[in-house]
């Protein structure tokens, strides 16, 4: 299935090749200078009444909230605006359920909700509006997550991140301008998370080739004509030209798209998130601050390109039994927590080590992964020269919390990734220290 142009798939019903139909939200998408203006014409399409409630924090009213409030209210609309207040001084609001529960006191009789912001707005007001069964517009502040277009909520619950599985936004609305003046941060959290996808995209066939997961080559070849212009014009995203900016906002949108559309946060999400939501935890464990999401996912995701070059050099690999249980120790509190998750594997571990032992298998994972992949050297320069973070210091941590990171990743998630595929072929844990010392020290 081949599209004319990078938004032509928005609100799109097609058989695709591997054999389901995706229907993709969101339905619209407007990337257009004075976007937040024609909030009013988007809202009427998604809502039945005239109610509406404006969702925002005290940065993103500045930038476009007001502006889409004045818009709707000129429109005739009844305007409820919940501005949402900072947790502490210099702390901007988090997406967890306590956050969710104020904002759905606030939020009074409405038809429809507009999201102002970034991940943590559109997903407080996705979880919202999804409990209230009413639709959402987002308004895009920053090209700083994968989360615009997506239906799960990146939330924190009762103290424990989760996904969410809720719904994608009637219409996402951004302002090419907007973009281009949101702090230079977000904009480098963006390009980490969406240059994740040839890591978390390998990942996903890996569990196809050996387990016969189901698969989409729609969802994995999404962003494959534009990843160049981030991939290899880094430069571009660092000076914030229009077309980079263009490109990484369509990858940020495409790459959620594709994680609905297959059902799975598979084809976005593999090893190097893994990492990046290991260091989140560790800071109900060990204290400290994690850093953005994006910034981290990119470090993951150059160590995990390193993990896949050492793992498919092996040529005759001596398969490694998979370890029956967590790490006590080091997961403290969240044992009971994580051990779950990783039981739910233990299995597919032992099956996946099997098959890959029968004659020819391994051989056909190398030639079908290599070209799929990046070279860590290729993520690592495309992050440095785009001024985003690539190292265990520009993420705020030491070399020696991110190795813990590293080798707990595998522990927290029921899919194969190449943080197993690496332990299971004896590549890992022994290449820790290595691999720390060469990419991220
Ligand atoms: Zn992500
Ligand atoms: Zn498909």
């Amino acid at each position: 299935m081949k599209f004319e142009n990078p938004y032509a798939i928005f609100g799109r019903e097609f058989a695709c090749e591997c054999g389901r139909t995706h229907r993709v939200a969101p339905r619209e998408v407007l990337y257009a200078p004075a976007a937040a203006l024609r909030a009013p014409e988007f809202c009427a399409r998604a809502a039945k009444g005239r109610r509406a409630a404006a969702v925002m924090d005290l940065r993103t009213r500045r930038v476009a909230g007001e502006a889409v409030c004045d818009a709707l209210s000129r429109a005739g609309w009844t305007v409820q605006v919940i501005v949402v207040p900072d947790p502490a001084p210099e702390h901007s609001p988090v997406c967890d359920d306590l956050t969710r529960d104020r904002i759905a006191a606030e939020m009074g009789p409405v038809d429809l909700a507009v999201s102002v912001g970034g991940g943590v707005m559109t997903d407080l007001v996705r979880w919202v509006t999804f409990e209230r069964k009413i639709p959402f517009v987002s308004v895009a502040t920053a090209a700083s997550m994968n989360g615009y277009a997506s239906a799960s909520i990146a939330g924190t619950v009762k103290g424990v991140k989760c996904l969410i599985y809720a719904h994608a936004p009637d219409a996402v609305l951004a302002d090419p301008q907007t973009l281009r003046d949101a702090p230079f941060e977000l904009t480098a959290s963006g390009l980490g998370d969406v240059l994740a996808k040839p890591i978390s995209t390998a990942d996903w066939r890996f569990n196809h080739m050996v387990l016969g997961d189901y698969y989409c080559p729609l969802s994995v070849g999404i962003v494959a004509d534009i990843e160049p212009l981030y991939i290899e014009r880094p430069e571009g995203i660092r000076a914030r030209a229009p077309e980079a900016m263009e490109a990484l906002f369509q990858a940020c949108l495409l790459t959620g798209v594709a994680m609905n559309i297959a059902d799975t946060s598979a084809p976005a999400s593999g090893g190097e998130h893994m990492i990046s939501h290991v260091l989140d935890m560790m800071c109900a464990v060990y204290g400290g601050e994690h850093d953005m999401h994006g910034r981290q996912v990119g470090v993951g995701t150059i160590l995990s390109a390193e993990l896949y070059r050492r793992v498919l050099a092996v040529e005759s690999p001596v398969f490694v039994e998979p370890a029956s249980s967590t790490d006590r120790a080091f997961w403290g509190p969240l044992h009971d927590e994580v051990e779950p998750h990783y039981q739910g594997k233990v299995e597919r571990l032992r099956l996946a080590a099997e098959r890959l032992a029968e004659g020819g298998t391994w051989d056909h994972v190398r030639r079908t992964l290599a070209p799929m992949l990046r070279r860590p050297e290729t993520l690592r320069d495309c992050l440095a020269h785009a001024g985003a973070a690539y190292r265990a210091e520009d993420i705020g941590c030491t070399p020696d919390r991110l190795k813990r990171a590293l080798l707990h990743g595998h522990e927290i998630r029921s899919r194969i990734t190449i943080l197993d595929l690496a332990r299971l072929v004896g590549v890992m844990p022994a290449a820790a220290d290595e691999v720390i010392e060469q990419w991220a020290s």
